[in-house]
């Protein structure tokens, strides 16, 4: 078989064996395939190609009795192909001619010069400007992990590992936070169970598997120290293998030097407030559940950056809320300074504007792709920063003054540019006019020669036209024959001897002469030399550049943090929101809160604010209701949004904000995504209620919204108490939580336990009419007007009219049935549910089983199980 394999090959071109021998080394990638002015794809990648870019399929003789299928896309056009490709998810690999076909002798060498993966691109063309782009590598060691994290368009690196609780859950909230465009892993990944509904049906991204060789100790070190100069982790043995991993991946695609990855910022998951992926989607962080747009998402309220860099910074700030009271005063000092500083911020921002991505354009510079341009680019946004600096000179928070302390000028910089490139220099580096006049006299020289050469040219046309007496005689010049002095037919006569003859056409004849080769050969020599005096120049200088790649990035970073910080000082400025105070006392005061979106989406309506008062002790627990519609979503995700703002060093909207930190935030809002494929929504919404219990502490922050709707009334009812007694018991958990229900009878908890509190958000109802007055008020609601609500969302009068008859019954039959409760003994602290005298024998079965079980010995999730189990046996 091998062998006939091998026999066919053979009779392959030369060419085409070569073209075979590098595609099997890329056998993951779509290869480009460098042909002339084409890049070309043959066999299944051509047909793949053709079809995804809707490019024509043809063929080429391959030596083969079929001829291959081949498609070609222009180079100069290729990196829009490219992205494409890359945007659906395909690898491709870029295999340029390593000589110049004209001088090669024999089969012009290739090979591949870089792999571009969704990941590892760096083009700005391709990227989102204000996102960073990330690969992650995951490391799986049985049931842990280690993660290593790189934007390779701006040199961000990170590493952390997961060693304790459900790490898979962990692992898949921390691919949430990052959103990377790629993941690479090893094998073990691609065995846990839980892995095809996790990466496949919810992340919807395949991580690829590779050598797991790569993720060794050894190959970690060793690619540690050849990057970074030392091996930076000390016992985090899985981070380090995934970081390893990761710099052998990059090296393998970029093929060129990752000088730009300065360090490896390793951190603790838990350093940072946690938000598992189900509550960053449900709170809407950066972008909407829906439609996962930006517009309608916390970052698009927050984000008034002005360059891409500070886009980036803030989205970082607002993902990873931080937990040091110290740290976030250090911002919110700042933010406060510049709010007040109305003119430096607004004359801040207005600079920013000019400053372009220096941090990608450094990543270029080292990747050696920048062009004349970027380098204009660079000079441009240097040229801000004495005004930058300047502005900022007298501002007192230290974080200001750190910035003030931090920002180099890079005059030198500024100045080298300057000097050197044209400020019309052309995107082509290889096509010369970069250089400015009087940096080089060599250029300048060659220059002279070149326009002096085209007077030389007219004054000697002039002078043979007076010597010839031919009027019409020109001198011209062409591509394939140079300079030649052309004469119409009827002269031919008047043509001295000393003329040669080059070309003859139809109706004109072209010579050379000895004096015309002199000067062709001085401005022709000159034009080329030109040429190549100024790529070389243009190359000294980039190579100049890019030896300050480490100030170049701090100058960006400066920049980027200024820029978020302005733009958290103008938004607080323009939408008045508040400093809130940040502590560690476990209390959230929320005075007259307001949803910092909802508020800005609301078209005629004012948004009504709120307060709010959490704490550890008597008011653990808020349980919200009000018909649907009411504002319990927005008022509970406001106050998760008001704590996640506060933390993330950014003034929040009310009027006045005491948040005692937060160490997680969970929410359970609505209809979840389903997360473990093929189970009931009822078990989806279980699975997340356990995580919640499991993984809360006393500092997290709760958001519960209907827990328990997906099953029967009393089912439902029965579990969201439950919940709310173990969440309330400071034995077990006693963390804040704000829990909004549909099930009245849950406001009884609040005289049966210490810690809870009811609320409502108001409605009048006037007629028949209700009226939404969004005030969170004390108490439980009276009624749930959900047939009014119908009535509102458009079902018809008469079904509402029935509607209500019914539930005048029900409620009827319900007074009779409650008066006759109240006949029987109550089971005290516990609901009047299992009274009744017309038991089935299952609804018997379980209350025996119930009473044998002690839920000291449970679990949460032990209790859900059970909970689910005992359900199910009265179906
Ligand atoms: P519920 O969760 O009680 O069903 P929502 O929180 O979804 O209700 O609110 C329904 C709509 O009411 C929101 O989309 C918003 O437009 C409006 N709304 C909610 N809260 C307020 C408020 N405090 N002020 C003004 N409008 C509000």
């Amino acid at each position: 078989m091998k062998e006939g394999v091998e026999k066919s090959l053979a009779k392959l071109t030369p060419m085409m064996q070569q073209y075979m021998e590098i595609k099997e080394r890329y056998k993951d990638c779509i290869l480009f395939f460098r042909l002339g002015d084409f890049y070309e794809m043959f066999f299944s990648d051509a047909e793949l190609a053709s079809r995804e870019l809707e490019i024509t399929l043809t063929g080429r003789d391959c030596g083969l009795e079929e001829r291959a299928p081949m498609c070609g896309v222009p180079y100069h056009a290729a990196h829009t192909y490219i992205s494409r490709l890359i945007a659906k998810g395909y690898k491709v690999a870029i295999c340029d001619q390593l000589e110049d076909p004209a001088t090669a002798k024999g089969i012009v060498k290739r090979d591949v010069s870089r792999v571009i993966t969704p990941g590892t691109v760096i083009d700005p063309a391709m990227l989102e400007e204000k996102k960073n782009n990330y690969l992650m590598a995951v490391y799986c060691q049985q049931i842990y992990f280690g993660i290593a994290v790189v934007d390779v368009s701006t040199g961000e690196f990170y590493a952390t590992q997961i060693t304790w609780g459900s790490s898979m859950r962990k692992l898949i909230d921390e691919i949430s936070k990052y959103k990377p465009s790629e993941i690479i892993a090893n094998e073990a990944l691609t065995t846990k169970p839980e892995y095809k509904s996790y990466f496949r049906e919810y992340l919807k991204i395949e991580p690829s598997i590779i050598d797991g060789e790569l993720f060794s100790l050894k190959n970690s070190h060793d690619r540690l120290v050849e990057v970074f100069n030392e091996n930076p982790f000390k016992n985090l043995d899985l981070a380090q293998c995934a970081s390893g991993a990761l710099i052998s991946y990059l090296e393998s695609t970029q093929k060129a030097d990752l000088k730009h990855i300065e360090k490896v910022k390793i951190y603790k998951i838990e350093q940072y407030m946690m938000l598992d992926s189900a509550s960053r989607r449900s709170l809407e962080i950066t972008e909407t559940m829906r439609d996962s747009k930006k517009k309608g998402s916390l970052l698009w309220v927050l984000d008034k950056t002005s360059t891409s860099m500070g886009g980036r910074k803030l989205r970082q700030w607002i993902e990873q809320p931080l937990l040091d009271v110290d740290e976030i005063n250090l911002r919110l000092d700042a933010v406060a300074e510049l709010k007040e500083s109305f003119m430096v911020r607004n004359e801040l921002m207005e600079l920013l504007r000019g400053v372009y991505d220096i941090e990608r354009l450094t990543s270029k510079l080292v990747f050696g792709t920048v062009n004349a341009r970027d380098l204009l680019a660079i000079k441009s946004s240097l040229s801000k920063l004495p005004y930058i600096k300047e502005l900022i000179r007298d501002l007192k928070a230290d974080y200001n003054r750190q910035l003030y302390d931090r920002l180099d000028l890079m005059e030198d910089i500024y100045a080298l540019i300057d000097a050197s490139i044209n400020e019309d220099a052309p995107l082509s580096v290889k096509e010369g006019g970069i250089i400015k006049e009087g940096y080089d006299e060599l250029v300048d020289e060659y220059r002279r020669a070149s326009t002096e050469g085209k007077v030389w040219i007219s004054e000697l046309e002039a002078q043979e036209r007076e010597r010839t007496g031919i009027k019409s005689l020109k001198i011209r010049y062409n591509d394939n024959f140079g300079y030649y002095i052309e004469v119409t037919k009827a002269n031919i006569g008047s043509v001295p001897d000393d003329y040669v003859r080059k070309q003859t056409l139809v109706n004109s004849e072209r010579y050379t002469m000895d004096k015309l080769k002199d000067i062709e050969s001085k401005i022709l020599g000159a034009e080329t030399k030109v040429v190549q005096r100024e790529y070389e120049l243009f190359c000294n200088v980039r190579d100049t550049v890019s030896q300050h790649v480490k100030r170049l990035k701090t100058t960006a970073d400066c920049l980027s943090v200024l820029d978020a910080l302005c733009s958290f000082a103008d938004v607080a400025d323009r939408n008045q929101y508040v400093r809130p105070v940040v502590n560690d006392e476990g209390i959230i005061e929320i005075r007259n809160g307001r949803h910092p979106v909802v508020e800005k989406m609301l078209e005629d309506a004012q948004f009504v604010p709120n307060d709010t008062w959490l704490d550890n002790d008597e008011n653990r627990i808020s349980i919200i209701t009000g018909p649907n519609m009411a504002g319990k979503s927005t008022y509970m995700r406001q106050v998760a949004l008001i704590t996640l703002m506060a933390q993330a060093g950014c003034f929040v909207p009310a009027e006045y904000a005491r948040i005692g930190l937060v160490d997680r935030i969970f929410t359970r809002i609505g209809a979840s995504d389903d997360l473990a494929s093929g189970q009931s929504t009822f078990m989806v919404e279980m699975t997340e209620v356990a995580n919640i219990l499991e993984n809360a502490t006393p500092k997290s922050l709760l958001i519960l919204d209907e827990i328990g709707r997906g099953t029967s009334t009393y089912d439902g009812l029965s579990i969201a108490w439950a919940v709310i007694e173990y969440i309330n018991d400071k034995a077990k958990l006693g963390c804040r939580t704000l829990f909004a229900t549909h099930y009245h009878e849950l406001t009884e908890l609040e005289e049966k336990l210490h810690g809870i509190k009811n609320y409502c958000v108001s409605v009048r109802k006037k007629g028949n009419e209700i009226i939404f007055l969004r005030k969170l008020m004390r108490g439980g609601a009276d009624k749930s007007y959900g047939v009014e609500v119908a009535g509102l969302a458009g079902i018809p009068a008469n079904v509402i009219e029935r509607a209500k008859m019914i539930l005048e019954e029900l409620d009827e039959a319900d007074i009779n049935q409650s008066s006759k409760k109240r006949k029987q003994k109550p089971v005290d602290g516990q609901l009047d549910l299992f009274t009744s005298s017309t038991l089935t024998k299952a609804e018997r079965e379980v209350i025996e089983e119930l009473k044998k079980i002690d839920p000291s010995l449970l679990t949460p999730l032990d209790a859900l199980n059970k909970l689910y189990s005992l359900q199910q046996k009265l179906k």
